[in-house]
């Protein structure tokens, strides 16, 4: 297809703010869309691969205003000078290349999906010397071919922005439109297979042939992360037990993170719950694996929690944070900072998918499977009653263990991947803690110049992807990156290359980070686009193992509020 086919689609989704005008004209598009351009579904959802999959584009805002400049025949100065007046490299690369092109008289574009794709795909690939400036060849290439708007929706693709308001349910309803005529059912399905699969272009492909039948093919796939099952919220076990029916489990609930562990033919592999392969991080836990649980292939869920080496205490998620996204001197920070694995559910064993089953079903299987063995891999700590003594206790000996509180679930259920569900559910003391992105920030003066030294935090809003302010933190970072939890250095590193506006000392940063933040209350306040305010904010860890989709929602923030009322 001609790349300007899609630019034209993105202008049109653009234009609309109304998702169901979205979705007609998605619908649409993929009506007629052919099998051998399914990969155009990758595109849409601003990536080149399934979701699953490891390789992303990753290109940084100075290499795509290099390739403006190449691709134009302008001074880096020139873009970044439009870049600070218009605020998006990709409204540059449009005037810029308009410009060129007018001159030229060269305004007819036969750039294809194909061959955008191609280049884009062979971003990642690229290591070792000479790679910048291969980069920048590929994205050259491509802008010089483009026409002005498809520069526009190049440089946003590599920059991962591509601002036409649509996300993944956008893309399910589309599809339901155009092949189930929107029957409800179809939707349900239609969601089911994209977090079983991870692969938009595979469930595309599924829904072409109009037969809802054709979708018990997607089945889970060993190797292949999958979307982690997520908890809502109550106030306190009585609401649990009228939630989740008696008696129930309740298990521990760890602080640490989220461990998916998968095994297939001998191997292990290790996935966050943002569906990153973390396997090359944590060689233990793959000992731990191979030698305590028995089984050829299976798909394990389990939380795993820092100890401290010495006295064996568990210790807070914040003090293991950095073993996530560690990628070097792994034998000395294993040792340093150890793990323990807590297994709490079981999606596969050898060969057969169990997340249809009940929960008791799965939850015993576990205790079959696992050699128990303390600060290595155990099953998660669970009692199952329908006592509401018996659950206190549980409670207070979780919070004496120093974990974050207590797992209520229903014995009856299945495994649902990707949604936060109303039979799994976390109770935990008002510590007040809230997990939040970061959007923005500020240059600090004197010892601090030239360090993003104030942060703005948002929660989401009511649609997703609209990020909503909430108030401003600059304590609990640290000065130094020896100190325990987040420093200066290490923020400053990851927001710098996320910069999307810069206006004075403050600047707009892509939503992507994100931080666990305490506070003391909120406040209603005109300031923010949230209508709300956080006193006494403080960092207390990053969250690199967290999707954007599990950051706190302003309806939850506004249950907090009628919580600190009544209390
Ligand atoms: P939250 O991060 O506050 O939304 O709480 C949900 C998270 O608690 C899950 O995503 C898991 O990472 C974690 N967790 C800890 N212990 C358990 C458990 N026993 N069962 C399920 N999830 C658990």
């Amino acid at each position: 297809m001609l790349y300007s086919k899609l630019a034209e689609l993105y202008e049109n989704l653009g234009n609309t703010t109304k998702r169901l005008e979205k979705i007609e004209i998605l619908s649409k598009f993929l009506e007629y869309l052919s099998e051998k351009d399914k990969d155009i579904l990758y595109l849409l959802n601003g990536e080149i691969y399934p979701t699953y999959d490891e390789r992303k584009i990753g290109i940084s805002n100075q290499l795509v205003i290099k390739a403006i400049s190449k691709a134009s025949g302008n001074s880096p100065d020139k873009v970044v000078q439009e870049w600070k007046k218009i605020g998006d490299l990709g409204k540059v690369a449009e005037k810029l290349i308009n410009t060129k092109k007018q001159s030229t008289l060269f305004l007819k574009s036969h750039l294809t999906t194909d061959k955008v794709i191609e280049n884009l795909r062979k971003l990642p690939e690229l290591e070792g010397e000479g790679t910048i400036e291969k980069k920048l060849i590929l994205i050259t290439e491509l802008l010089i071919s483009a026409s002005p708007i498809e520069a526009l929706y190049i440089v946003r693709t590599l920059l991962g922005d591509l601002r036409i308001g649509i996300q993944e349910s956008t893309i399910r309803e589309s599809l339901a439109k155009a092949f189930f005529n929107s029957d409800k059912e179809s939707s349900k399905i239609i969601q089911e297979a994209i977090d079983h699969s991870n692969d938009l272009a595979k469930v595309f492909l599924i829904s072409k042939k109009g037969k809802i039948s054709e979708f018990d093919k997607i089945g889970l796939e060993v190797g292949k992360p999958i979307k982690a099952m997520l908890a809502q919220k109550v106030k306190n076990i009585e609401e649990g037990f009228k939630a989740v029916g008696k008696p129930c489990a309740i298990e521990y609930k760890y602080d640490g993170f989220r461990l998916i562990i998968h095994k297939k033919d001998s191997k292990i592999k290790l996935f966050t719950r943002k569906l990153e392969n973390v396997t090359k991080q944590f060689p233990e836990a793959v000992e731990y694996i191979q030698k305590y649980v028995r089984g050829e292939s299976f798909i394990l869920d389990s939380e795993a929690i820092g100890y401290n080496k010495k006295t064996k205490e568990y210790t807070p998620f914040q003090a293991i944070s950095q073993r996530i996204r560690r990628k070097y001197n792994i034998e000395k920070i294993r040792e340093e900072l150890p793990i323990e694995i807590n297994v709490f559910d079981i999606l596969y064993y050898n060969g057969k998918s169990l997340i249809k089953e009940p929960f008791e079903k799965r939850t015993q299987l576990i205790r079959k499977i696992i050699k128990e063995t303390p600060y290595k891999i155990v099953s998660s700590k669970q009692i199952i009653t329908d006592d509401l003594n018996k659950a206190e206790e549980f409670y207070k000996k979780a919070l004496k263990d120093n974990q974050e509180g207590i797992m209520m679930k229903n014995l009856s259920t299945a495994y649902q991947p990707g949604n936060r569900v109303g039979h799994m559910l976390k109770v935990k003391p008002s510590e007040k803690d809230l997990d939040l992105v970061i959007t923005g920030a500020e240059y600090g003066t004197g010892k601090r110049s030239g360090w993003l030294s104030s942060f703005i935090l948002s929660c989401m809003g009511k649609e997703e992807q609209e990020f909503l302010e909430i108030g401003r933190v600059g304590t609990g970072i640290k000065e130094k990156d020896e100190q325990e939890g987040v420093s200066f250095n290490e923020l400053n590193d990851l927001l710098k290359p996320l910069i999307i506006k810069e206006q004075g000392k403050d600047v707009k940063i892509k939503p992507k980070i994100i931080v666990a933040v305490t506070y003391q209350e909120i406040q209603e306040s005109p300031n923010y686009s949230s209508g709300w305010a956080l006193r006494f904010p403080r960092i207390t860890s990053l969250r690199p193992d967290k999707h954007l989709s599990e950051i706190a929602s302003l309806q939850e923030i506004e249950k907090e509020v009628k919580g600190q009322k009544s209390n």
